[in-house]
């Protein structure tokens, strides 16, 4: 039997026994049809570096899940991945690349995705290594990466039937254009900022010589892709103009006025200048009236040949040269301050410019009607449950989404065309010939599929997709897609999509979306503020299990957390109180061993100590009450729970009457406590799964063999609650026995009776007496109450000696004031506070009085002096009482 060390040391622990669980491929689930399996397939994280405290949070919830089904016998999956994420890791390493004078263009498109690689390789394995200290039970041996072969090839699948059933087309859109990274984004990945910019006024000439119409812009750069400007046709002020045409001011260049109804009277001045190529709604426009679209822009943001006498600038410096010029010609009207909201770029913050682009996209609307119907339906339940609307709304007003990315790292898309006929073949395989001439020489479409196309298959494409492996048809549908509501739409909801149109099948039953982690103050947590925690360095300082409990105990689905020190610090402290609870446990272990069998004969109620049926009572009760937490998922409220039972249940209570008993010779409480102990480690270790490990395995070594009839923890039986056990009668006993204790300790420090002295009590209950007086040893020795009686109250005499009284829910308890303090000097103190306090009152009800006071200051501020006042009226009651008793 080894020695167990004073405290807890995590780093020693955590290795072992994550070694030992490798070892025992108990992470690894045998496909059983006999059982339905508990599914989570793990939100992969980017390749972009180390892992945040978001992560260890997602880690922690699902490992809770994962192991708690595995402990209810279950089969369960917990499948690890990574994402290639695309432009995030492409931006990265481009900044890396800027620090040695290098591009990408530079580099070329081969040497610049191996130089990815290099790093892609480093960070997996940095992320690798991440999961497993955060004690991560997922299944290893089935870890994907997005970039594989497998994943690649379903994504490559998807693509192709999206294309043949006129789901996924190519056309000319409306695109979010990032000039710094050079490629188009969906509109989840544009940020949307309030700026404070400024509304030009310009003047058109009138073709015809006779006056002009002013137009308002924010872009003034733009006008030089106007072809038209529009009014709405209700507008009377504009009734006369529509049909002519006015002239572009420097370029010369005419446009035609055109009446338009979604045009907005109340805009500037009602007439608008018509930008297609960069704009959604004037390209919208442009359509119904068979305008021209005129980009602009080059790819990098400065402007191009259309620009005219413009063309090479960039664009925020030919912005300051159009208004220039349209001043100098006296066509500037006026500039106004202007509040707009302004997209940038996800990654890079650079400001996007709307632009008219040949791109790829899926159409939505189809696939999202049956993404809407599986929630509506109930096939698939949101956690917490508020995010059903929010999902439900987003769906319902959803637009074409735009796939494809300038990108050199990621998924190609695969599309080729041909040289000879221009058409184009969309094959899963890379074909060697044109499919309609059958030329040679089919060149790839350069541009890879945003990073989100391949994680909306995650679910399917992991488990095999489009092969009907074993996995799939064993594991899919999975169970809880566990992520944070940030990522609903981005991921959650494409998913779903996808994942019905791939498989025919919801790609799992509940989405649980948990919070954000904040800082202390509840702020968010930015490498600029300073105020970000690294997992590496908490599991360090503190350990994993403390840094689990800290970011999960007490949460709930979908709230944000406030993470600091301190629960850190609890998180520590529990894990020290469970192991100095265990360490005394089995240091009484060791000197009187158990019988065989000890543990199987503890049934409950015809124990005879009554500790023991509260106890066990008690366990029921909280067994029953985890169950029911966890099943609907609030797993921060089933390890609160576990937590006071164990420190304000067991620890504090019955560990300290246990004590009492083990000196004695009669009936032993330790088959009682290693039961509780055995119970609690194994409710608790999903959440702390490494001290429960070493203190399970502790206690095994010090039982009868065959006890604990399991190699380890982590696949020992999740305890279930039985309600016979649980035994009203022994609880309410025992409160009062605590009640009495515990009313003691509180009258003691509150006279400041020194620790050591023992102080006369006695107990006055009815039906209770009997059962009470049984545990009169505790009494004694935990309240330090000596002489003591456990009385009825019938024998309550009329006319007790000065003493102090508490009453009690079913009890009362009498204090000799003799035996406890010096009357004399406990007279005096009390007189002192009674002064002091009257004062206090004095002043607080002049201030009260003061109608200057009451009619100025806040309202709150006012009732709480009030409040205030009253507290101190009933403290004055409460000490005059006491004085009364002791004269
Ligand atoms: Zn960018
Ligand atoms: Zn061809």
């Amino acid at each position: 039997m080894s020695e167990i060390p004073k405290a807890y040391e995590p780093a020693e622990v955590e290795h072992k026994w994550y070694t030992f669980w490798m070892e025992g491929g108990y992470f690894t689930p045998k496909i059983d049809r006999k059982k339905k399996p508990f599914v989570i397939i793990m939100p992969p994280p980017n390749v972009t570096g180390e892992l945040h405290l978001g992560h260890a949070l997602t880690a922690a919830l699902e490992d809770i899940m994962i192991r708690w089904h595995r402990m209810k016998g279950e089969p369960a999956l917990w499948l690890p991945g990574v994402d290639h994420a695309g432009i995030a890791t492409q931006v990265i390493v481009e900044q890396r690349l800027a620090k040695e004078g290098l591009d990408r263009h530079k580099l070329g498109r081969d040497k610049f995705v191996e130089r990815v690689w290099e790093w892609v390789n480093k960070s997996r394995k940095s992320i690798t290594y991440q999961h497993q200290r955060l004690g991560a039970s997922c299944d290893w041996s089935r870890e994907r990466f997005t970039l594989d072969d497998g994943p690649s090839r379903a994504v490559r699948t998807a693509f192709v039937r999206l294309y043949d059933k006129d789901l996924i087309y190519r056309g000319e859109r409306i695109i979010n254009w990032c000039p710094r990274c050079q490629t188009a984004l969906s509109d989840l990945e544009v940020q949307h900022k309030d700026v404070t910019g400024n509304l030009y006024y310009f003047r058109y000439p009138l073709a015809d010589g006779d006056g002009y119409v002013t137009v308002a812009t924010t872009r003034p750069e733009t006008y030089l892709g106007d072809t038209a400007v529009a009014v709405n046709p209700d507008d009377e002020r504009f009734k006369a103009l529509v049909g002519k045409k006015v002239v572009l001011p420097v370029i010369g260049r005419g446009i035609p006025i055109i009446a338009d109804s979604a045009v907005d009277t109340s805009f500037g001045t009602g007439a608008v200048k018509i930008t297609p190529a960069h704009d959604p709604v004037d390209f919208e426009i442009s359509e119904r009236h068979n305008l021209p679209i005129i980009n602009i822009l080059n790819p990098d943001g400065t402007m191009n040949e259309q620009a005219g006498p413009y063309a090479g600038l960039d664009r925020f410096v030919c912005r300051q040269r159009v208004v220039d010029d349209f001043e100098k010609a006296g066509l500037l009207e006026k500039i106004e301050t202007h509040h707009h909201s302004v997209g940038h770029c996800g990654r890079c913050q650079t400001m996007i410019e709307p632009e008219v682009s040949k791109q790829w996209f899926v159409k939505v609307a189809p696939l999202a009607e049956k993404a809407i119907k599986a929630v509506t339906d109930g096939r698939i339940t949101i956690v917490p449950e508020r995010f059903t609307k929010v999902y439900l709304n987003w769906m319902e007003n959803i637009r074409d989404w735009c796939i494809s990315r300038q990108l050199w790292w990621g998924h190609r898309i695969p599309v080729w065309y041909c040289p000879k006929c221009d058409e184009m073949t969309v094959s899963i395989d890379k074909p060697s010939t044109c499919s309609h001439c059958d030329a040679t020489g089919v060149v790839q479409d350069p541009d890879m599929l945003d990073t989100w196309f391949s994680s909306a298959l995650w679910p399917h494409s992991t488990l095999g997709w489009p092969e009907e492996t074993e996995d799939l048809k064993y594991f899919y549908p999975t169970s809880v897609m566990e992520t944070g509501y940030d990522i609903l739409f981005f991921w959650v909801a494409r998913m779903i999509m996808m994942g019905l149109e791939d498989t025919g099948a919801i790609p799992f039953d509940t989405v649980y979306l948990h919070g954000l982690i904040r800082d202390e103050k509840g702020e968010k947590m930015s490498k600029m503020k300073g105020n970000v925690l690294n997992p590496n360095d908490a599991i360090d300082e503190y350990g994993t299990d403390a840094l689990r409990f800290a970011v999960t105990t007490g949460t709930s689905p979908g709230n944000d957390i406030n993470l600091g020190p301190h629960r850190l610090e609890a998180g520590r402290n529990f894990a020290n109180k469970m192991w100095n609870a265990a360490r005394f446990i089995f240091q009484s272990l060791e000197s009187k061993p158990l019988e065989i069998g000890a543990l199987s004969n503890l049934t409950g109620r015809q124990l005879k100590p009554l500790e023991d049926r509260w106890i066990l009572s008690r366990l029921n009760r909280l067994v029953l009450s985890v169950e029911d937490s966890m099943s609907g998922f609030q797993f921060g409220e089933a390890e609160r729970q576990v937590h006071d039972f164990f420190w304000g249940e067991f620890c504090d209570w019955y560990i300290e009457i246990a004590k009492i008993r083990l000196g004695k010779a009669d009936s032993s409480p330790l088959a009682v406590l290693a039961y509780t102990l055995d119970m609690t480690l194994r409710l608790l270790h999903p959440f702390m799964p490494f001290i429960t490990e070493e203190l399970w395995q502790g206690l095994k070594q010090r039982l009868p063999e065959a006890n604990l009839d399991s190699p380890s923890i982590i696949i020992a039986r999740y305890p279930e609650g039985n309600e016979k056990l649980v035994d009203a009668e022994a609880e309410t006993v025992m409160e009062t026995v605590i009640e009495v204790i515990r009313s003691i300790r509180n009258a003691r420090a509150e006279h400041k009776v020194a620790a050591g002295k023992w102080i006369e009590a006695r107990v006055y209950t009815d039906r209770l007496q009997p059962a009470i007086a049984e545990k009169s040893d505790a009494i004694e020795t935990l309240a330090r109450a000596r002489p003591l009686a456990v009385l009825s109250r019938t024998e309550r005499q009329a006319k007790e000696e000065k003493a102090l009284v508490l009453v009690l829910k079913e009890a009362e308890v009498v204090l000799p004031w003799a035996g406890m303090v010096d009357v004399a000097a406990e007279k005096n103190r009390l007189e002192g506070e009674i002064g002091n306090l009257g004062n206090q009152i004095d002043r607080l009800e002049q201030r009260l009085k003061d109608k200057a006071f009451v009619s100025k200051a806040p309202a709150a501020v006012v009732d709480k002096e009030r409040e205030k006042l009253q507290s101190f009226k009933d403290k004055l009651l409460r000490l005059k009482q006491e004085l009364s008793q002791l004269s």
